[in-house]
């Protein structure tokens, strides 16, 4: 058989603990023998990071912007306990945040959806697509305590000296304060990013946020959307036949829990976070869950949704077979490779991207998947470790 040729490299960034062993398990039972394999390496290993002061993930950033796409393995952020277990040279910060600053992009995350494990929600039939902005607000705040009584104000300095305050209490007694900010250009990216991949994936997208009481700040996002919508997306909208609309965030959760699913749902960083969780868990769980990070340039960064699996690590390690589920990591693969395949025009290898997906859900569907699924699947399950599982989707594939 030949193998399935690319013409541009996809950016391979290698990560840590159980999900590099599965890695490179994906890589050998599923991939390689079927396509010849183009990759530009980044091993984001935290030994590597280490090694090389984190340049690697600034290397591996940039080769996202030269060549559009890449596949990325789960990493460790460091914490102090890490930073012992690995006797690093200082607390490296997280690559998902480094490469996020760079590429400036907004991530998606939609969950998998396989039949005999239903979503909590009855009437959700198909994938709801959480779109977090991942910049600013209650993540870069700056917070303090007030010890006692006296007055709170925000105060703009601008360039020339001027002054514009407001009053934000005034205090009696003891309490708490916080100043958040976010960024009219962060909103705008976070903007064209949602509108492009819903046009990319022919799915409504909805926007929430709390302008009636934020009136200001929350009211800001909800204009920025419309402009960039009225000017720049409205048009492509009407053709492609969907539909963008803003509503309350309380009216969106009601909307949300009483939908068949199907669409993008474009939340603030808080409420991304938050609601993210809140979907996947619904839908059946986090290792069955898609992450793609979209730049506002248009670079694409498939990774999946959870860490790097420690507890099951530390068993792996002792020789133990594991159930970790590989199928976040495989759909990490596949989203990238069917990118790169519609981007270079290769037909074959987008078609290869569906089939893989259609043996990873078939193999679930007949009743063989990891512990994981198996403890939520509604039919007769038969729980195998993670390389049986790869073998019997190889097979099928
Ligand atoms: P985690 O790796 O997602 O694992 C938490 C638990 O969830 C696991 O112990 C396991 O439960 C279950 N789980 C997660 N993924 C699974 C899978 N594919 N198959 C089966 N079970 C799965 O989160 P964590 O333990 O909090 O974090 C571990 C490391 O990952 C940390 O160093 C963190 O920094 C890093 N992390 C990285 C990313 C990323 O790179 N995107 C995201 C989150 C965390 P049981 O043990 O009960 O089976
Ligand atoms: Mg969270």
């Amino acid at each position: 058989m030949q193998k399935i040729a690319m013409k541009t490299p996809l950016v391979e960034m290698d990560g840590d603990e159980m999900t590099r062993v599965l890695w490179k398990w994906i890589k050998e039972m599923l991939l390689e023998p079927y396509i010849d394999l183009k990759t530009e390496y980044y091993d984001l290993g935290l030994p590597h990071r280490d090694e090389t002061n984190d340049q690697v993930t600034l290397d591996a950033a940039a080769a996202t912007e030269k060549y559009g796409v890449a596949v990325k393995c789960a990493t460790i952020t460091p914490n102090q306990q890490r930073v012992e277990e690995y006797h690093l040279k200082q607390m490296w910060k997280s690559p998902n945040a480094t490469i996020r600053a760079i590429l400036d992009g907004t991530v998606f995350r939609a969950p998998i959806l396989v039949k005999g494990v239903s979503p909590t929600v009855r009437t959700w039939q198909a994938p709801i697509t959480i779109a977090r902005h991942a910049y600013g607000d209650v993540y870069k705040n700056a917070e303090m305590k007030i010890p006692g009584a006296g007055k709170v104000e925000l105060v703009y300095t601008a360039e020339d000296g001027s002054e514009t305050r407001a009053l934000v209490h005034e205090f009696r007694g003891p309490g708490i304060v916080q100043g958040q900010h976010n960024l009219d250009g962060s909103i705008a990216s976070f903007a064209r990013a949602c509108f492009a991949y819903a046009l990319d994936t022919h799915q409504d997208l909805w926007f929430s946020t709390k302008d009636t009481i934020s009136k200001v700040y929350d009211h800001n996002f909800k204009d920025i959307f419309a402009e960039i919508y009225e000017a720049e997306y409205r048009e492509a909208f009407e053709k492609a036949g969907i539909e963008y609309f803003y509503t309350l965030i309380d009216d969106a959760v009601a909307r949300v829990i009483r939908s068949k699913g199907g669409f993008i749902w474009a939340c603030k960083n808080y409420d991304g976070d938050v609601m993210s969780d809140m979907i996947a868990t619904a839908f059946g769980s986090l290792s069955m869950m898609t992450s793609v990070l979209v730049s506002p340039k248009g670079y694409y960064e498939y990774e999946a949704a959870h860490g790097t699996v420690t507890r099951h690590y530390y068993r792996y390690l002792k020789g133990e077979e594991t159930g970790t589920n590989p199928v976040a990591t495989i759909y990490a693969w596949t989203g990238a490779l069917r990118k790169r395949g519609q981007l270079d025009e290769i037909p074959e290898l987008c078609a290869f991207a569906d089939k893989l997906e259609k043996a990873v859900i078939d193999t679930i569907e007949s009743g063989v998947m990891t512990g994981d699924l198996a403890a939520m699947y509604e039919g007769e399950a038969k729980s195998v470790p993670s390389r049986a599982f790869l073998q019997a989707i190889a097979g099928r594939l």
